[in-house]
């Protein structure tokens, strides 16, 4: 039987894209798939400013969500400010569980030391779900160095349960191209990175590195949770397009 056709293209794509640059992938995306029907997602963390650079170069004005948990440290706050001046992005949309969810499901706001996985859902999951809804697909700055979970990544995947695509133009970057990047663009570092942050998430669940570390290492340390879930396997489904 053949998989899921969408999957089919999003193989196709990634083939067909292989050789070209960060660059050239985003604006064969906003070109395949139309701008106004992706958003770029971004933690506005450690190495996001790559991606927000790349998606300036194309069209400052591109959609760009920012998942806005309530828990982010007071200088990603800032250094979201900083790079959407200095990037001159005017499509970045700050979005967060409604209220009224949140204070049902997390009334004393400790369910991340309960249950981090159901944190995690309600405050990133379920908020992605609903701004990607009527959107062909969404960009990522997933990179396949990162960890093992992601060593799979493709240049576009298609996310069966959102019914969405996914596009990593950064998917092959190896964290040596990220810094010479940064270096060339003359991009700000998250203040953090200073004090031994790597990847930079919620301040509860996010810790300094220690000696040896990756750069994701610090995250839900001593938890055995690596991900929040907003990337979900790729599955080959079988049959047509529901
Ligand atoms: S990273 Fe931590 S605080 Fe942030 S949503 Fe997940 S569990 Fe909650």
């Amino acid at each position: 039987m053949d998989n899921h056709p969408k999957s089919d293209l999003a193989d196709q794509l990634s083939a067909a894209w292989s050789d070209l640059s960060a660059l050239q992938v985003l604006e064969a995306a906003f070109e395949h798939f139309g701008g106004d029907n992706l958003a770029l997602v971004s933690s506005f963390g450690a190495e996001s400013a790559v991606l927000l650079s790349l998606a300036a170069r194309i069209n400052p004005d591109q959609k760009i969500i920012f998942l806005e948990t309530g828990f982010h440290f007071d200088e990603t706050t800032r250094y979201a400010k900083q790079l959407i001046e200095r990037l001159g992005l005017t499509g970045v949309a700050p979005m967060s569980v409604d209220p009224i969810t949140r204070k049902r499901l997390d009334p004393n706001q400790r369910l991340h030391q309960i249950d981090p996985d159901r944190c995690c859902h309600i405050r990133k999951v379920e908020v992605l779900d609903r701004a990607l809804q009527g959107l062909s697909g969404w960009i990522s700055g997933q990179k396949r160095y990162q960890n093992e979970t992601r060593a799979g990544v493709e240049l576009v995947e298609f996310d069966a349960e959102r019914d969405c695509f996914k596009v990593n133009p950064l998917a092959h970057w190896t964290g040596r191209r990220i810094e010479a990047y940064f270096q060339r663009h003359n991009l700000p570092r998250h203040p953090l990175i200073a004090s031994g942050y790597g990847s930079v998430g919620c301040w509860p669940c996010t810790t300094p590195l220690r000696a040896g570390e990756t750069s994701r290492e610090g995250r839900w340390r001593g938890q055995g949770k690596t991900e929040c879930g907003l990337h979900r396997p790729v599955i080959k489904l079988q049959g047509r397009v529901g």
